[in-house]
C-alpha cells in the first residue's frame, strides 16, 4: 500500500517512560515477505491495545519484535523510554522489562505454580523472591494452588499462572498472543474479564492480539488495525467501529454494506433514499460510498416496495435480515428476535434515526467536502493522551 495509515507519532515524548512502548519506522522483511514495514506506533503507560488485523498482517511480527525475539531490520524499538533496537543496539529478551503471555501460556510442565512464577525473579534476593511471589499469587487468586503442577490445573488457572508470571518482575509492558483462544468459550469472557482487572489492578501496560473482532473492541482502550505489515487505523474502539478510516477497517471490523451515493448540495442521497442533510456539505457535489451497518438500516413491510428480503438468519436475540435493492445490492439489518420477516417479503429500507454514516470517497473516509484541502480525509487516529 503506498499511503499507509500510521499511529501519531510525538518524537517529543518518545523517549519517556510515558511511552511504555514504541516503534518508530521499524521494518522487518523475512527475505521478501514483509513482517512489518515502517510501523510507527507509540503506547503510553497503562493502556491496553488490542492489534487485529487479518492473517498475515504482521501482529505477531508485532509482538516478537517488542519482546526481542526479532530483530528490527530498520528503525527504533523503545520500551519505557530506552532504546531496546535499533541500528547498533539490541538488548535480549530477558533484559528488556516486558512481559509474554503466549497462546499455549507456555508453563513449565515440572514446575509447580509458585515455581512458574519465581522463575524470572533471579536477580532478586531469596526471600523478595519469595514475597513477590506471593503477591501475584494473591493478585491472580491463585495462593492457594501455589503448589500444583500445570497439568493439576483448569486452563483458566492455567492462563492465570501464566498472566501472573509475565506480571512478576514487574515489566513496562506485556505482550498478550492470543491468550485466550485456547479456553472454553464459557470460560473466555470471564478469563477475559479476571486478565483485563488484573492489568487495571497494576496498572500495567499490555499489548494484545487478537482475530476476533469483538475481543478487541471490547477489551482496547485501543485498538491497532494493521494490514500488510502496517497500521491501517489507531484508535478508540468506538472510532474504529463508528468512524473507520479506510474501507478496509469498516468492513473487517464488523459487517458493513457499502451503497454507491451522491452528496449535492449538503443531501446525501443513495438507492434507500436521502440518507442525511448535513450543512457541513454546502456546495458539495460528490460521488461516495455510504457504509451501512446491519444495526443501522431499518426496514418495515411495503408492499410498494422493490426490495425483498432474501434471506434471515436467527441469532437468539437478534435476526439479521438480508435485504435486496432493486439494483440488485444487498443490505443487512438487524431485526429484534420478535420481528421475523419471510423470504420474500417486500419491505421499505431507511437509515435508522440519528445514524451518520461514513462516507467513503475512494478507500478513505471523508469527513468535510475534499475542495477545504487535504485535512479533510478522516484522521486515521486520535492523539495519545499522553498526560
Ligand atoms: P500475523 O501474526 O498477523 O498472522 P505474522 O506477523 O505472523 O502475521 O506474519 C507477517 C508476514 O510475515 C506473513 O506474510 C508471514 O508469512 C511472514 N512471516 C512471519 N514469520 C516469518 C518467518 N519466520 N519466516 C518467513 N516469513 C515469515
Amino acid at each position: 500500500m503506498s499511503n499507509r495509515m500510521t499511529g501519531v507519532k510525538r518524537p517529543a515524548e518518545a523517549g519517556t517512560p510515558d511511552v511504555a512502548l514504541a516503534f518508530e519506522g521499524v521494518g522487518k522483511h523475512y527475505g521478501n515477505a514483509v513482517g512489518v514495514d515502517m510501523l510507527d506506533l507509540q503506547i503510553p503507560a497503562g493502556e491496553l491495545v488490542t492489534l487485529i488485523g487479518p492473517s498475515g498482517c504482521g501482529k505477531s511480527t508485532t509482538l516478537r519484535l517488542a519482546a526481542g525475539l526479532e530483530r528490527p531490520d530498520k528503525g527504533t524499538l523503545r520500551v519505557a523510554g530506552d532504546v531496546v533496537a535499533d541500528g547498533r543496539r539490541f538488548v535480549h529478551p530477558e533484559h528488556r522489562r516486558v512481559g509474554l503471555v503466549f497462546q499455549d501460556y507456555a508453563l513449565f510442565p515440572h514446575m509447580t505454580v509458585a515455581q512458574n512464577i519465581e522463575f524470572g525473579l533471579d536477580r532478586l534476593q531469596r526471600s523478595e523472591r519469595r514475597a513477590r511471589v506471593g503477591e501475584v499469587l494473591d493478585l491472580v487468586r491463585l495462593a492457594p494452588l501455589a503448589g500444583r503442577y500445570p497439568h493439576e490445573l483448569s486452563g483458566g488457572e492455567q492462563q492465570r499462572v501464566a498472566l501472573a508470571r509475565a506480571l512478576a518482575p514487574r515489566p513496562a509492558v506485556v505482550l498478550l498472543d492470543e491468550p485466550f483462544s485456547s479456553l472454553d468459550e464459557s470460560l473466555r469472557a470471564q478469563v477475559r474479564r479476571d486478565t483485563v482487572a488484573t492489568l487495571r489492578e497494576t496498572g500495567t501496560t499490555g499489548v494484545l492480539v487478537t482475530h476476533d473482532q469483538t475481543e478487541a473492541l471490547s477489551l482496547g482502550t485501543r485498538v491497532v488495525v494493521m494490514r500488510g505489515g502496517a497500521i491501517e487505523q489507531s484508535d478508540t474502539p468506538e472510532r474504529v467501529f463508528e468512524r473507520p478510516a479506510t474501507r478496509f477497517v469498516a468492513s473487517f471490523m464488523g459487517d458493513a454494506d457499502f451503497l454507491p451515493a451522491t452528496l449535492h448540495n449538503t443531501i446525501l442521497k443513495c438507492e434507500i433514499g436521502v440518507v442525511s442533510t448535513d450543512p457541513g456539505w454546502a456546495n458539495s457535489d460528490l460521488k461516495v460510498d455510504v457504509v451501512l451497518r446491519p444495526h443501522e438500516v431499518a426496514l418495515h413491510p411495503d408492499p410498494q416496495s422493490l426490495a425483498q428480503v432474501s434471506a434471515i438468519e436467527y441469532y437468539g436475540a437478534f435476526v439479521l435480515h438480508h435485504v435486496r435493492l432493486a439494483s440488485g445490492r444487498t443490505l443487512r439489518s438487524w431485526q429484534p428476535h420478535t420481528v421475523r420477516y419471510a423470504v420474500g417479503t417486500a419491505v421499505a429500507v431507511t437509515v435508522a434515526a440519528g445514524t451518520t454514516p461514513t462516507l467513503l470517497l475512494g478507500d478513505h473516509a471523508i469527513t468535510a467536502p475534499p475542495q477545504a484541502g487535504p485535512a479533510n480525509v478522516q484522521a486515521p487516529s486520535l492523539p495519545l493522551p499522553l498526560s
